[in-house]
């Protein structure tokens, strides 16, 4: 939380003051002041900040700042007064004729400080000062109040990585997102009957401003070896189309939800659905930006899916050695592992994305192996003679229309939102399952009633389970990040490691049903084309 005010003296200087409340012991905030060196990785906005002189209590610094698009330069002498956690610094050299102030941290409740800043400063070319003074104070407020709340976060990874050290860090956190407005809307709904229903817009507007918050805590999982760990439910307030008006705002809401599941000590975080694709796309790496481990959880998701198509194909006698597989978001991380794996055992794969270029390079990526492989960008032409369909797009909402798969086919959904408009019984001739599906070794009880598109307790997406699989072995790393990195190898790692601990491959379910003997019968009669020989 910051304080501020800002006015100008009789001199004409501009005057500043900031007050950050943070919940730290003062010698934790003063000694990262003292280290001046590394506030060049706190904001991109900071260009340089070095050393010239560093005696004991006294140092210059070189800085070099952009001020929201103005180059600002000046080299500063400080002064440090360890008693009263204090720094004074002034400007000796620069663009401004005079930048003075002081830092300090105040002791405040238990545990917790303010860290303090005033500052002085002068343009020193009064003809422009009163046309620009206003403008002026504006950034240079928003410079240092930016500034003090990541140093807030910068000694907050500071001490999960001493924690880590020391062993303190445990179990794991996943970040839910909702899958579209009717979604938000049944939750708010569920959580308190009385919510009035406003415009779609208005309500995306509050959404919007609304930041990452912690939800809930989910219970303990337990596996049959003994272990047992907890989680956090943390909830990113968006829905996949505001990506497509604010990228940069979501990006925003997932590093905040990220840097809550840092403070909570927790070993690993799940970057779930959407929250993994802007993690990972917008541009700047969220690991360098938050201590915790991030996984996507996809290398977990893409081997459930490839199990998954691999028994659904033995079950309905479908031979992989002559049958055509289609991919949609094939150069996309779950869809170009998948076809890592299928590359070498079906006769035709087929990938599908937007950037054929894209595409281009995940089939020279998989090179020759069993598979005659082509690429394109239609939907509909794309699944004709298509005995397997994986369809992991990233489409911000349902896209696929089931009318255009062949008979017989088997069909996998692992989008989040679904990828295909599918309602039960629209088509009895095809085997639709939603694919990427985890069975977990016990329940996955929320502190609180909370729809995530899964109606079993015991099943759960595969990115989640990851997580918690990985906090089963003690293992908090980043395993899964960057895309098309998913290898063969750390599939049937991560999915033997989940195996130790009671987590295997989920049942086939669709919508809120899980499938039977019955509907394999039923689809077994339209499964001609490539049954085995
Ligand atoms: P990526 O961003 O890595 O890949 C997305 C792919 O979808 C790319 O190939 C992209 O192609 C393609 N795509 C996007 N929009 C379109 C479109 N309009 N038409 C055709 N292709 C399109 O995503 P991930 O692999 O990480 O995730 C894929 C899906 O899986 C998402 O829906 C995600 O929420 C879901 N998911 C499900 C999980 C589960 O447990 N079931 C777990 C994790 C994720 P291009 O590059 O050309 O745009």
């Amino acid at each position: 939380m910051s304080k501020e005010h800002f006015s100008s003296n009789p001199n004409g200087n501009i005057q500043i003051f900031l007050s950050h409340e943070m919940p730290f012991k003062r010698r934790h905030i003063f000694a990262f002041l003292l280290d001046v060196a590394h506030f060049k990785n706190l904001l991109p906005t900071i260009r340089q900040c070095r050393f010239v002189e560093n005696a004991d209590n006294a140092h210059l610094v070189e800085w070099e700042i952009d001020l929201y698009g103005i180059p600002l330069k000046w080299i500063e002498r400080t002064e440090i007064d360890r008693s009263n956690f204090a720094i004074a610094f002034h400007s000796e050299k620069g663009d401004l004729k005079t930048f003075e102030g002081e830092w300090q941290v105040i002791e405040s409740a238990e545990g917790s400080s303010k860290l303090q800043l005033k500052v002085e400063l002068n343009l020193g070319i009064p003809l422009l000062s009163h046309l620009v003074r206003a403008e002026l104070e504006q950034r240079v407020q928003k410079h240092f109040k930016t500034l003090m709340a990541e140093i807030e976060q910068a000694i907050q990874g500071d001490i999960y990585r001493r924690n880590l050290k020391k062993g303190l860090v445990k179990g794991y956190a996943v970040l839910g997102h909702h899958a579209n407005y009717e979604h938000l809307m049944g939750y708010f709904k569920t959580m308190d009957a009385e919510t009035q229903v406003p415009s779609k817009e208005f309500l995306l507007g509050l959404f919007d401003l609304s930041p990452s918050h912690l939800s809930c805590d989910i219970k303990p999982i337990h596996s049959p070896a003994g272990k047992e760990v907890s989680g956090y439910w943390i909830t990113c307030p968006f829905i996949p189309a505001m990506m497509e008006v604010d990228l940069e705002r979501v990006f925003v809401k997932v590093l905040e939800a990220c840097r809550v599941a840092q403070k909570m000590n927790t070993g690993v975080v799940a970057l779930g659905g959407f929250t993994s694709i802007v993690g990972e796309q917008y541009g700047k790496d969220i690991r360098e930006l938050v201590s915790v481990p991030v996984t996507t959880g996809n290398t977990y998701t893409a081997a459930l899916v490839v199990r998954g198509v691999l028994k659904a194909a033995e079950k309905l006698n479908v031979k992989l050695d002559q049958a055509k597989l289609t991919i949609v978001g094939g150069s996309g991380d779950i869809g170009s592992a998948c076809a890592k794996v299928f590359s070498k055992k079906v006769r035709h794969l087929h990938l599908i994305g937007r950037n054929i270029e894209r595409l281009e390079k995940t089939k020279e990526m998989l090179g020759d192996g069993y598979a005659h492989i082509t690429v394109g960008n239609d939907l509909a032409e794309g699944f004709t003679n298509s005995d397997i369909v994986i369809a992991a797009a990233s489409f911000t909402s349902t896209t696929i229309d089931p009318k255009w798969f062949k008979s017989g086919a088997i069909v996998c959904d692992v989008g989040y939102p679904k990828n295909i408009a599918y309602r039960l019984g629209d088509r009895q001739d095809l085997l639709i399952f939603a694919g990427g599906l985890c069975w977990l070794p016990s329940k996955f009880e929320l502190g609180l009633k909370a729809d995530y598109g899964l109606k079993h307790d015991q099943i759960l997406y595969g990115c989640f389970s990851e997580a918690i699989v990985l906090a089963m072995a003690g293992r908090y790393e980043s395993y899964s990040w960057g895309r098309g990195k998913i290898t063969e190898e750390k599939m049937d790692e991560i999915y033997a490691m989940g195996e130790k601990h009671g987590f295997k491959l989920a049942p086939f379910l669709i919508t809120e049903r899980i499938l039977s003997e019955a509907d394999f019968d039923r689809v077994r009669q339209f499964t001609k084309v490539c049954e085995k020989s």
